[in-house]
């Protein structure tokens, strides 16, 4: 059976990230956060746009300041306030200053900026009491950087500090990749919906729920459609109408061997490649991994669109979107870096078990014990079909394939959730 690394490998190389010059759309720099930049960003200005304070002090000419002491001070008249926002109006003469604060333009002739605990003011007079650094605390016009400084590359996500450099370049609208369309299905004549009365027999389909809000925290488009009985019909029209309205697909169920399981089948049907039939990991076995190449151009302007068969379990569903989906769905959405799952080695709290025969991925939490991570498997069953103690997790620890045994204070390698 395929390893889990194999996997990874076959599905990474087969996702495409969107398109530079088709995928795009214009955003208003308030609802940029947590978009992907889809073009570099090149400063229209000089910053800072002028020389400026970098100091509640005094503009002064670093000429008429530079023997000063606390025992000889230097006595200069105060000519000009500058608070900021202000343009100063006079040019600083030799035995001149400026009040002058943080952030405000400099005045003409003054070059440097004592700082307002090296002074002593009475009335229209401040006495330097120590010799200041040339231009000192000046903050020079372009000296952080020029008009036409490439300021973001593209392919970056963008959170608070990139838009602060945006709305300080004053770049109010940007160009960014459209959300990745993933659209989700939940297969099984056993499901309803959390609103629906529970018939015997019936599971209600957290499935669907679990990968909305999976997919929107990975910055997705969620394509609800719902319910799909295990009808090879149904099931035929869900997924047609699924691969030509979305870039990725999920469904979960019906990838197992059982008599109900049609998804392969339809997928083959519908002339997909099926690149992956089962993974050697524990739980999420029966993954199912597909792609279909468009050639009538359905959805334009992607070529390929991509196809996860996941199980049915529900733990099975969350581990393998950590371990697989997320990175696909981070690659497509065109960040040039950083879509990589992301791995910590750490001590295990507790005990750790496997059975040793598929990769065995193990839910608990990752806290922070003395400055070092230790990881807590989740209390309870860590049976696949058991939802309620993955709630909080943040971290899978993995048992490699062979291994049966992690023993408390052993190190151990987790995928990290987030
Ligand atoms: P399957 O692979 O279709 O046989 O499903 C395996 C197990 O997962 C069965 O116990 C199903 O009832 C359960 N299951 C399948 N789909 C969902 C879903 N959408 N939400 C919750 N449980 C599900
Ligand atoms: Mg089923």
């Amino acid at each position: 059976m395929l390893s889990v690394r194999d996997a990874e490998s076959i599905i990474l190389n087969l996702v495409q990230p969107l398109d530079k010059q088709l995928d795009i759309e214009v955003v208003d720099l308030l609802t940029a956060a947590n978009r992907v930049l889809a073009t570099p960003v090149i400063s229209p200005l000089d910053f800072p746009h002028w020389d400026n304070s970098a100091m509640d002090g005094f503009a002064v000419r670093y000429e008429d300041v530079q023997q000063s002491s606390a025992e000889q001070p230097t006595v200069l008249e105060i000519v000009e306030e500058i608070p900021a926002g202000y343009q100063p109006q006079v040019t600083i003469q030799p035995g001149q200053a400026a009040r002058i604060f943080t952030g405000a333009v400099m005045p003409k002739g003054a070059d440097t900026v004592v700082m307002q605990e090296r002074t002593h003011r009475e009335r229209n007079r401040v006495f330097i009491l120590a010799a200041p650094q040339p231009q000192g605390f000046v903050r020079h016009k372009a000296a952080f950087y020029q008009a036409g400084t490439n300021l973001l590359p593209g392919g970056i996500r963008l959170k608070g500090p990139e838009i602060a450099v945006l709305a300080a370049a004053q770049c109010p609208q940007l160009t960014v990749f459209r959300r990745p369309r993933v659209a989700i299905i939940s297969t099984g004549d056993e499901l309803v919906t959390p609103d629906q009365p529970l018939q015997p027999g019936q599971i209600v389909d957290s499935n669907q729920y679990a990968l909305a809000a999976l997919v929107r925290e990975c910055g997705a488009e969620a394509l609800l459609l719902g319910i799909v009985k295990d009808e090879p019909a149904a099931l035929h029209e869900a997924m047609t109408y699924a691969i030509a309205n979305a870039d990725l697909v999920l469904s979960s169920g019906g990838v197992s061997v059982g008599e109900y399981d049609y998804v392969e089948q339809i997928l083959e049907s519908l002339g997909a490649k099926i690149h992956i039939r089962a993974v050697n990991m524990k739980p999420g076995k029966p993954l199912t991994f597909a792609t279909f190449l468009n050639q009538q151009g359905l959805f334009p302007p992607r070529t390929t669109a991509l196809y996860f068969g996941l199980p049915g379990n529900p733990a099975a569903v969350l581990v393998t979107f950590w371990r697989f989906v997320q990175p696909t769905i981070k690659k497509i959405s065109g960040v040039a870096e950083g879509w990589e799952a992301e791995f910590l080695k750490v001590l295990t709290h507790f005990e750790l078990r496997s059975d040793g025969k598929r990769e065995t991925y193990v839910w608990g939490k990752l806290h922070l014990i003395d400055g070092v991570y230790k990881f807590s498997p989740a209390g309870g069953s860590q049976s696949s079909g058991n939802l309620i103690n993955l709630a909080q997790t943040n971290a899978l620890a993995i048992l490699p394939v062979g291994k049966t045994l992690i023993s408390p204070g052993e190190e151990v390698q987790v995928l990290l959730l987030r």
